[in-house]
């Protein structure tokens, strides 16, 4: 699962993505299969119910769950008609899952806006126009093709017809096509376009370091904006986070108090992209490692299984499931199950955000 940055030139993404790809404590040799390109990074999703387990099984180490962050560069006015390095950023952006929108709040006459002043709700609807615009193009592009082989009985393509035209229709209404309900079997059809403004998106409001909170006029304006489309948004301060992420841990935690933060605010980033995503995490608890796995919400326990190993997925037996609650009244695996606690689940089960896992399977 990936998630990309956006914004408009200036507005802070690089700071921020800066910020959270160097303070993680992710590192890559625990994720063998991830290849990183040199705009992308990877982020640990903090998550306290690792330590929560860890106090009853003291493992060798401790994994969390990662998302995968991509840099794309600046998005200006009329990207979508090949401005700027245009479509070139379009394309990065059909690949990745979820979409992360800085948008500047922060009042700086050194740092130059490209419009000359700020104001966030003109540029995320800058950005929402260009992407529905890039939609457009991919549609009417796409549709003369789907309709010649619809015409010759081709089913896919028929499908594809009826769900380019819902899309067509719901982005004349100058519609994002997050909007819109669609049949699953049309969205399946047109899955392969990539479409942008499809995708869940996150705002993130670059404060100024004395608006922490997020309570000042713009940043209001920005939720609002957002709450009006079902979308979320964190105040975050990518200047204050880059300073914070390059201190050991004992000065980040003085600096933390010192500005008043309960925690780095790329965490919130990171656990809101992660909702943002449609995932959930599941544990496995064992000797040698705990560790957080990352499911899409209504994952079977096979398909659970498989984001460990696709031969765990094959060869799928079982499923030996506890909760944390469980975990933190009996001690210990071995008394869950001897409480008779450990749920046994078999190949429809559907995962429950936050079980421990154990999986049987032959290979
Ligand atoms: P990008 O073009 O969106 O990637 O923007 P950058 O991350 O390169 O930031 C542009 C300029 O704004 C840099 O000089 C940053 O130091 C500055 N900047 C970024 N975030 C903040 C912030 O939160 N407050 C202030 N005052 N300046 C910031």
């Amino acid at each position: 699962m990936e998630a990309g940055i956006v914004g408009l030139p200036n507005v802070g993404k690089s700071t921020l993505f800066n910020a959270l790809t160097s303070s993680q404590s992710a590192q890559s040799a625990n994720y063998p299969f991830c290849t990183i390109e040199p705009n992308e990074g990877i982020v640990s999703v903090p998550d306290e119910r690792l330590q929560r387990i860890t106090k009853y099984v003291q493992p060798k180490k401790v994994v969390p769950a990662i998302l995968k962050l991509v840099d794309i560069a600046g998005i200006v006015k009329g990207a979508s008609e090949g401005q700027g390095l245009g479509n070139k950023f379009l394309s990065h952006i059909r690949e990745v899952d979820a979409i992360i929108q800085v948008v500047r709040c922060f009042e700086d006459p050194d740092v130059i806006h490209v419009d000359g002043h700020i104001d966030p709700i003109s540029d995320m609807e800058t950005i929402e126009t260009e992407l529905m615009l890039a939609d457009i193009d991919m549609l009417q592009t796409a549709l003369p093709k789907a309709e010649r082989a619809a015409r010759g009985g081709d089913k896919e393509a028929i499908l594809r017809v009826a769900g380019i035209g819902a899309c067509l229709e719901q982005l004349s209404k100058d519609l994002p096509l997050r909007t819109l309900e669609m049949d699953e079997k049309e969205r399946k059809a047109i899955n392969s376009f990539g479409l942008m403004t499809a995708k869940p998106i996150l705002y993130i409001a670059n404060v100024d370091e004395d608006d922490l909170e997020g309570k000042g006029e713009l940043v209001e304006k920005v939720r609002q904006y957002a709450a009006e489309r079902g979308t979320n948004v964190v105040p975050v301060c990518a200047k204050l986070e880059a300073e914070i992420a390059e201190l050991d841990e004992t000065d980040r935690q003085e600096m933390l108090d010192s500005v008043g933060l309960p925690e780095p605010a790329l965490h919130q980033v990171a656990r809101a992209a992660y909702a943002t995503l449609g995932l959930q995490s599941y544990f496995t608890a064992g000797v040698q490692e705990v560790r957080a796995w990352t499911t899409p919400l209504n994952a079977t326990a096979p398909e659970a299984a498989g984001v460990i190993h696709s031969d765990m997925q094959r060869g799928f037996i079982r499923a030996e499931v506890y909760t944390l609650e469980d975990l933190e009244t009996y001690k210990g695996e071995k008394e869950i199950r001897e409480a008779g606690k450990l749920r046994v689940e078999g190949k429809t089960y559907i995962m429950k955000d936050g079980d421990i896992c154990h999986f049987r399977f032959s290979v």
